[in-house]
């Protein structure tokens, strides 16, 4: 799991967020136990004189294991002494303590030097926020992807109507979404607008980024006119080419909208290839075939996306469809 530096600042943030209210509320209980039994600052007074006193001690050299015995014994009796207080005023025993979200790590984020359960779950959330910014995440899922949108006629050379081959594409992206790792294979899907390609890619998106894979969604314009603008004017040390590139899943949808340039071409191509030299998965939404690829990008670019699994989508305007209908 890599994320961006921000997901991974929000995280940190939340859990001192989370440590600070827990001392707060620590605090406020305090402040309510002594209003009604004012001893118990006589008892944290002798709490605090104990380990003064037995920190003064470590610098001596004799008796000091005695006297630490006897600081020892009237520190554990201070803390009967509070227990028993807290049980006759009838707080909870533990009403005094900071009570932490994550009993694993008490909100460090970090248990035996590893990020703690609550830390991933935080970073998961927060990366799952992070690609809802920029895609309708919710709004794409493989529940509310609907088949009966693709005409149910069978194509009479093949005996397959586009429904049924649709209803193939939908498993065989549930399967890639379920399974996926960051070795999972690249895919090209392919077919005019409208198809559901960029409803399925998010469906996938959505299921791999709660798995805990941090995953880009982007646009091929919107990431080619980002990188030129970067290119042309760094001043960050982390940009946007370091995220699609180190991203677990990269997503460019609409490859083939962009407007082309010198610079645009170098930069996909650097993208695609790096991303295949590391072995890093790709999905690329497109309503270019392979051929078509190669004629607009010519055949280095071409050769490395025909390396993919291609994934026709097949059937008439979904979005369309939908419109006629009122959806
Ligand atoms: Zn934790």
């Amino acid at each position: 799991m890599r994320y961006n530096q921000e997901i991974y600042r929000k995280a940190e943030k939340e859990l001192e967020n989370r440590r600070e209210n827990a001392k707060a509320l620590a605090s406020l209980h305090r402040e309510e136990v002594i209003e009604r039994c004012p001893e118990l600052t006589v008892i944290e007074e002798q709490m605090k004189s104990a380990v003064t006193d037995a920190t003064a001690l470590l610098g001596k050299r004799e008796n000091v294991e005695q006297a630490l015995s006897i600081l020892q014994r009237q520190n554990l009796q201070a803390q009967k002494d509070r227990e028993e207080l807290l049980r006759i005023s009838d707080f909870p025993a533990d009403y005094l303590e900071p009570q932490y979200e994550c009993p694993l790590c008490d909100d460090k984020g970090y248990t035996e030097g590893r990020y703690c359960i609550c830390h991933i779950d935080l970073l998961r959330k927060y990366a799952y926020e992070e690609l809802s910014k920029t895609a309708p995440l919710a709004k794409c899922t493989f529940d509310n992807f609907d088949l009966n949108f693709y005409p149910i006629e069978k194509n009479p050379d093949t005996g397959v109507s586009t429904r049924d081959w649709m209803k193939t594409v939908l498993s065989y992206c549930t399967k890639y979404a379920e399974t996926f790792s960051l070795d999972s294979n690249n895919m090209h899907f392919c077919g005019r607008t409208g198809l559901g390609k960029t409803h399925l890619s998010l469906a996938i998106a959505n299921v791999v980024t709660k798995k805990g894979f941090n995953v880009i969604y982007v646009s091929a314009p919107n990431m080619l006119r980002r990188l030129e603008r970067e290119h042309f004017s760094r001043y960050s040390d982390e940009t946007s080419e370091d995220f699609y590139l180190d991203c677990d899943l990269l997503i460019i949808d609409d490859l083939g909208t962009e407007f082309k340039t010198s610079f645009s071409e170098t930069a996909l191509y650097s993208i695609i290839n790096e991303r295949l030299l590391s072995g890093s998965p790709v999905i690329i939404n497109s309503n270019l075939s392979v051929e078509e690829l190669d004629e607009r990008y010519g055949e280095r670019l071409a050769s490395r996306i025909g390396s993919y699994d291609l994934v026709t989508f097949k059937g008439s305007d979904v979005r369309q469809l939908k419109e006629n209908k009122g959806l």
